[in-house]
């Protein structure tokens, strides 16, 4: 089925040129044309006839609230941040969420479906339809204001293509999520890894914007990483890195959904907390989760042991901790292999991200090589649990803001 939107006739700005001056403007605004001249070494009158352009498509517009140096304020360009729209669509393993942001990524509208467990791939889709179509209608955007869409999945991804090649969470092979939302809602649509678009995300709007070299690593019922390698996000061969879940931390810990044992996130991604709390307090320890379970402790999830240790619960507090050991290893690992400046934890778990960070950095200061490797930067997300759908518009706005060579 169509769309029965209606399309403004609007044009992809694929020039150099003028993605390179759309994208100073946004880093630097409100920067004068004589500024943009001297810093892209182009000619003003270059620059003159593509801010022009850019003034047409309304992308940009002149504000005189710039420094006056005495006499006339000079005439400044800004980027035109509510004019243009992009949809974020995060898929995680039980719920999907939806954003409108505007230029600068700022949330204008949100909302949250739930995902059915075992769904098939028309419910993924058609749950993906929904969002996106309750979004549109409940905004008061008029459609062609919309650049694209962005879709952030877990698992791995084929961004060429826009398909998720795997879902392990619904154990879903090849969905072809860009041809069915391109054809869906007639706009450019971008898919990417969701820790992927994460990173995009801080690169551009968060902790990351001054770290050409990083990774965003997304803590939730899994763990996956961004890799971003000189300002791009790095793909490997086969789409494959980043799946730092899956690294090997204890050769006889709990079996892991890929097979293997003792992987990154059977130790410390939501789930894996769960677990090892329910274990423990079977097993007599004293908490506070005792009183918020009720003493039914197959209702034990991960957030309760964060409420807990909101809480002072003592329990709580030493499990997150060793979580955070944990989690230090494996990043103690990526620093070793890629030497990032810094690292931003996002994702569900991050949430207990002040609870993790102790034991993070205190297994990076005993394990790190170098005194370099132990001054890497960690932080918690900026984003917050937005991050993945932020990120995922971010894949848009590269279409227009960085040169695509
Ligand atoms: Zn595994």
């Amino acid at each position: 089925m169509s769309t029965k939107y209606k399309r403004g006739s609007f044009q992809l700005m694929k020039s150099m040129n003028r993605s390179t001056i759309l994208n100073m403007i946004r880093e630097e605004g409100p920067i004068s044309r004589a500024d943009i001249a001297k810093e892209t070494k182009l000619t003003p009158p270059t620059v003159s006839n593509i801010v022009k352009e850019l003034i047409s498509t309304q992308f940009v517009v002149e504000t005189t609230q710039g420094m006056s140096k005495g006499g006339r304020k000079p005439t400044l360009l800004e980027i035109n941040a509510e004019q243009f729209f992009t949809i974020g669509v995060d898929v995680g393993t039980t719920q999907m969420k939806f954003v409108i942001t505007n230029l600068f990524g700022e949330i204008r509208e949100f909302t949250t479906l739930e995902i059915p467990p075992y769904p098939a791939h028309e419910d993924i889709l058609s749950i993906m339809k929904q969002g996106i179509h309750h979004l549109i209608k409940t905004n008061k955007e008029s459609f062609d204001k919309f650049l694209g869409i962005g879709v952030g999945m877990h698992g791995i991804v084929d961004p060429e293509e826009g398909r998720s090649l795997f879902a392990p969470a619904f154990q879903l092979n090849d969905i072809p999520i860009k041809e069915v939302l391109e054809s869906e809602f007639d706009m450019i649509v971008k898919v990417e890894n969701d820790a992927r678009a994460m990173t995009l995300g801080e690169y551009w709007f968060g902790h990351g914007n001054d770290a050409d070299n990083m990774l965003g690593v997304n803590v939730g019922n899994g763990i996956g990483a961004g890799l971003m390698v000189k300002g791009r996000l790095f793909h490997g061969e086969h789409n494959l890195a980043g799946e730092i879940g899956h690294i090997t931390i204890d050769l006889s810990g709990p079996k892991c959904t890929c097979g293997n044992y003792g992987c990154l996130q059977t130790l410390a991604a939501g789930p894996a907390i769960a677990e090892r709390a329910k274990k423990e307090l079977k097993a007599g320890r004293a908490s506070l989760i005792h009183d918020l379970v009720d003493g039914d402790f197959e209702k034990v999830d991960g957030c309760m042991v964060y409420e807990a240790a909101t809480q002072q619960d003592a329990f709580s507090i030493e499990l997150l901790n060793q979580t955070g050991r944990y989690l230090g290893i494996g990043l103690t690992n990526l620093i070793h292999t890629i030497n990032p400046k810094r690292m931003i934890i996002g994702g569900g778990v991050s949430g207990a991200g002040r609870f993790l960070m102790d034991g993070i950095e205190e297994t990076i200061q005993s394990r790190g090589l170098t005194d370099k490797a132990k001054e890497t930067s960690i932080v918690l997300s900026k984003l917050g649990e937005h991050a993945s759908a932020i990120g995922a518009c971010v894949l848009v706005l590269e279409e227009f803001f960085i040169r695509q060579d």
